[in-house]
């Protein structure tokens, strides 16, 4: 077990109780104001050549949100420089400020939770309920990487050693970092990078990615106002050739990255291909997680956990539910209730309160799933279709949820199933849903998997209680929200003196 005195005490943030009708209307009322002139999100150094401005629309109803200067790849590549000159200021920054800096970023993100919440929603297309958590995993990683940075940075380790010698373990910087992040938590993920790579005393360049600046955009201001100094953090707004271009530059240090395993693949040939010093990637792609049910689980509750570890957020986590196994006795009668709880899904405008999916990010990612539905009618039995709800602006990205059951020659034994779930490569999310020990630790004992979850849903991992993060083809580790995560963005460095 991990000690958990490593941890200084700290409080994951409340976020806004649905029940506290005051505190909610306040809450919607600052959402509702945000936005509605569009913004702009451009790259903090102004000697960044940038393509052409780049309209943001909303994935609800297609309307202007903002506009994206992205950075061309000369622009990306001067950025790299520019940050690279800034890198011993940034050592000199006490790991105290740092600590205070992401502290009072929390907090002003905390006061002004309404504004991020405008642009979740219209950016991201994020209902309240995914906005709330998604505000508060963003608050809780500041915190929890501002006790990171006390922990590691505060005094040497002293090490053990002979008489006459002293040895002493410390953290320092690496230098320019470069965080990658996605479009399915655009404040979330993007801040939990940023807000670790800053703990680490590096310059920062901050990617959002190319669909979601603006709420990126609004966290590095805070950051800024919170004390880190503008040639301390930079925002990079960009599409994958600024990206390539930022990885590729002599001066990265190192890279965190959150996306597609194609691109992960893509960073590291890049990262090798350079005549510069070994830079370390940290990460987090996708999964094809999958839910072990046996005849012992509780219906109702699988019924829940499926519904919501698949559809919500519109299944666009990378922790979502993507294969449901279902031992045979029970799968007809599984299914149903699984269907049934999918039925009760309202797919509709994220800002209304009685909503559950919102639209899905572009019409990309919606022309994507609607061909896939269409390669499974071919070969197999679609088992529920979801509808959408009546009067949706026709531009808007609706899809609504599936189940389609597999045609399987035949039955697997739960080893079986282990190794189906083992060939895929990827390793991120699992689920078991049974009552009976044996079958639970056989499962976490045969998988590779990164998380874990016993008779509940398979997302939402909280910052510091469920560190997240797989291996395989899903990621690299460290676990974001974990003890290891912070020290990635350092490097490690040993005096030892002959007394
Ligand atoms: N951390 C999120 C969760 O546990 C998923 C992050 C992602 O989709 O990249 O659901």
């Amino acid at each position: 077990g991990l000690p958990s005195e490593i941890f200084a005490p700290r409080k994951n943030s409340a976020g806004i109780e649905f029940g506290d009708r005051r505190a909610l209307d306040h809450f919607l009322a600052a959402r509702d104001r945000t936005g509605r002139e569009p913004i702009a999100a451009t790259c903090g150094f102004k000697g960044a050549d940038a393509k052409g401005p780049v309209d943001i629309r909303s994935p609800v109803d297609g309307v202007l949100v903002g506009r994206s200067h992205h950075l061309s790849a000369s622009g990306a590549k001067a950025l790299v420089t520019e940050a690279a000159r800034h890198v011993r200021a940034a050592e000199a920054v006490p790991a105290a400020s740092r600590a205070t800096w992401l502290r009072k970023t929390a907090d002003l993100m905390e006061r002004r939770q309404g504004a991020f919440m405008g642009l979740l929603a219209r950016e991201a297309g994020k209902t309240v309920d995914d906005g709330i958590a998604e505000i508060r995993e963003a608050v809780d990683f500041l915190r929890f990487y501002a006790a990171e940075a006390e922990r590691l940075f505060a005094e040497p380790t002293l090490l053990p050693g002979p008489t006459g010698e002293e040895n002493r373990l410390r953290y320092r910087s690496r230098g320019v970092a470069i965080c990658i992040s996605p479009w399915n938590f655009p404040l979330a993920i993007f801040t939990g990078q940023v807000a670790a790579a800053l703990a680490a005393g590096n310059v920062v360049i901050a990617k959002p990615a190319e669909q979601t600046p603006l709420v990126a955009s609004l966290a590095v201001d805070l950051l800024h106002e919170a004390g880190f100094p503008a040639h301390g953090l930079f925002l990079a707004p960009g599409d994958g050739e600024a990206g390539a271009a930022l990885v590729s530059h002599d001066a990265t240090a190192v890279v965190a990255f959150t996306g597609s395993t194609e691109t992960a693949f893509a960073i590291n040939r890049a990262l090798a291909a350079r005549n510069a010093p070994i830079a370390p990637l940290i990460a987090e792609t996708g999964g094809i997680n999958g839910l072990v049910v046996d005849a012992t689980a509780l219906p109702e509750q699988v019924a829940d956990d499926v519904v919501m570890s698949a559809f919500r957020s519109a299944g666009q986590r990378c922790s979502a539910l993507r294969v449901l196994y279902v031992q045979e006795d029970v799968a007809d009668r599984m299914i149903e209730m699984i269907a049934g709880a999918a039925a009760e899904l309202v797919v509709g405008d994220p800002h209304d309160l009685s909503t559950d999916v919102g639209p899905v990010i572009d019409a990309e990612q919606h022309a994507m799933l609607t061909s896939h539905i269409e390669r499974m009618e071919q070969s197999q039995t679609v088992r529920f279709r979801g509808r959408l709800g009546d009067d949706l602006p026709s531009k808007g990205h609706w899809f609504a949820p599936h189940i389609v059951e597999l045609d399987k020659p035949e039955a697997l034994e739960l080893d079986e199933v282990c190794d189906s779930i083992e060939r895929t490569g990827f390793g991120l999310t699992l689920g078991v849903h049974s009552r009976i020990d044996e079958t639970v630790k056989t499962v976490a004992e045969r998988l590779t998997v990164g998380n874990i979850y016993v008779n509940r849903n398979i997302i939402g991992a909280i910052v510091g209680s469920q560190p997240f993060g797989g291996s395989g083809l899903s990621g690299t580790g460290p676990k974001a929200g974990g003890p290891n995560y912070v020290a990635r963005f350092a490097r490690e460095q040993v005096t030892s003196v002959n007394t």
